[in-house]
């Protein structure tokens, strides 16, 4: 799909089943960060719509939480085959709203899949019984907790927005979703899918607008029973402040990074560089697990960088609606100008040694547009800002170290524990960092944007709460019920 076969772009609110302009007709503008063209007038959601959504999944819920799971799951199903249709479109949309490379677009078919795995699994929603306890029949329940709310990111939406609401309905729970302001378009169009399936009114509403005011209306809404969120640090705390002042709703958090990516001598440093380069190219480092710290043996460091740096030789930066591209550009000004910021600070600290340059980097670079190349530094301070925050762009530092003590601690001198990753043939080496290192994911010779389909996902320490994959999140949407029954006659 390219420009000229451009499709009609939805940007209203689904709310109850209907696709409606926001209340007080506002609406923000939205740009291609390859071209700067305005690409839509986006609906923004105002306190009532919000209100409006939540009035909507509440009211859905009693008759969506009785179905049987089946009947749930065939709704579902046929979303995830409309997603595969969709796929070309859905991927188009990601390019000119937020840059994504339609090159390499894997999100409608891993929506598709996790939707399908979904689908069957709220069969999966069983209580235990006892008879542990003379006279009685005891038991517990599994039980939806009602409206859900999910605030999304804009780096990989369709993903997030299916590992958020599918898990929700499965369990019979009602959601609301928010989308991100940066990447609004590919929710719009799976509401206008949702609807396509015939899925009772009210189950599933999407919502588009900033965290002001829509998404922090969620936060505080005192009928949101649970908020399932993937974002930064700073919004997670803001989240979690308003469910504190609220009604203390239940919270499943999947936040930032700073990951490190540890290279000992023995590893096949090829395959170290090859990987670690990609995880922090990809998305143009708009990744929460992106390797951003790179630890590098000393005795190996001469070889491992230039191989490395080869890695970036053949990065394709342009129109991100083009094929052949496969580094499109941060994804809004705000964005670029906190990675340029960071480049900035990170010249006064440590040795520029690649990159460092945006549109106007070299002969063949894209004249305009929000563009910055794969970064280099080595020799970074430990503490220096951007050792320490994280930056999501594509820029990473090199550091070395001397013995394994030592850089297990300088891996988990942060905040952060999303992911992180060894390079070693030491089969005992690697299970020792492996439970050394802070963080929800370990990678043992591969790093992100490495995972499984059936693998557990989350953050140590300030990278989140809970646990999201196939296996674990359906219960994060279902609540604990005991029941005690007193049976004297047995
Ligand atoms: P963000 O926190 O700025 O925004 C995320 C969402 O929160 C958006 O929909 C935004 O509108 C909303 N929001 C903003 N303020 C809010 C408020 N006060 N109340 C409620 N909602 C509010 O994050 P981002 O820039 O969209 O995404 C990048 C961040 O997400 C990075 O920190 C990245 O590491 C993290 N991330 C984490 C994961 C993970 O799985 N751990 C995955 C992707 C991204």
């Amino acid at each position: 799909m390219d420009s000229n076969h451009a499709p009609q772009i939805e940007t209203r609110l689904f709310i109850n089943g209907e696709f409606r302009a926001a209340s007080d007709g506002a609406t923000f503008p939205l740009k291609n960060p390859a071209t700067l063209e305005q690409v839509a007038l986006v609906s923004e959601a105002s306190v009532d719509d919000t209100n409006d959504a939540v009035a909507a999944a509440k009211a859905a819920f009693p008759s969506w939480s009785a179905l049987s799971p089946y009947d749930r799951g065939s709704y579902m199903t046929r979303l995830a085959d409309l997603i595969l249709e969709n796929e070309k479109e859905l991927a188009y949309l990601e390019a000119i709203s937020m840059g994504r490379p339609v090159s390499g677009y894997w999100d409608a078919k891993a929506s598709a899949q996790k939707l399908q795995y979904f689908a069957t699994c709220g069969w999966n929603a069983q209580g235990t019984t006892s008879l542990n306890t003379p006279g009685f029949v005891n038991m517990t329940l599994r039980q939806p907790y009602g409206v859900v709310a999910a605030i999304i990111p804009w780096n990989v939406p369709v993903y997030f927005f299916i590992l958020k609401v599918a898990p929700a309905i499965a369990a019979g729970n009602t959601a609301v979703i928010k989308s991100s302001e940066k990447a609004p378009l590919t929710s719009a169009k799976l509401a206008q899918l949702i609807q396509k399936v015939g899925f009772p009114a009210g189950v599933i509403n999407v919502l588009s607008g900033h965290g002001h005011i829509s998404g922090s209306t969620l936060a505080h809404h005192m009928d949101v029973r649970l908020l399932t969120f993937t974002g930064s640090g700073r919004t997670g705390r803001l989240i979690q402040q308003a469910a504190a002042k609220s009604n203390l709703k239940n919270v499943i958090f999947e936040l930032g990074g700073k990951s490190p990516t540890v290279v000992f001598p023995d590893a096949d440093l090829a395959k170290a560089a090859r990987e670690s380069a990609y995880s922090i190219q990809w998305n143009s480092g708009q990744v929460c697990m992106a390797n951003s710290r790179i630890y590098v043996h000393a005795s190996i460091a001469d070889e491992f960088i230039p191989l490395f740096k080869e890695r970036f030789q053949n990065v394709a930066m342009g129109d991100p609606t083009d094929r052949s591209v496969n580094h499109g550009p941060q994804a809004d000004e705000i964005q670029f100008n906190i990675v340029k910021k960071y480049i900035e600070l990170g010249k006064r600290t440590g040795e520029l040694i690649l990159g460092g340059g945006g549109a106007d980097a070299k002969e063949g670079s894209p004249k305009q547009g929000y563009f910055v190349e794969p970064t280099v530094f080595t020799g970074t301070p430990e503490d220096a800002q951007i050792m320490k925050e994280e930056i999501f762009g594509p820029v990473v530092n090199i550091n070395v170290f001397e013995e394994e003590a030592d850089v297990i601690q300088l891996v988990n001198a942060t905040e952060f524990g999303l992911y992180a990753a060894v390079y070693t043939r030491d089969v005992s080496r690697a299970m020792r960092m492996a439970t050394a290192m802070e963080a929800g994911t370990v990678g043992i010779n591969c790093t992100s944007p490495s995972g499984g389909f059936d693998i557990p996902f989350g953050g140590y320490k300030a990278s989140g709460i809970g646990r999201e994959g196939i296996h674990h999140s359906l219960e994060n949407y279902l609540e604990t019920k005991t029941v005690l029954m007193n049976v004297d006659s047995l």
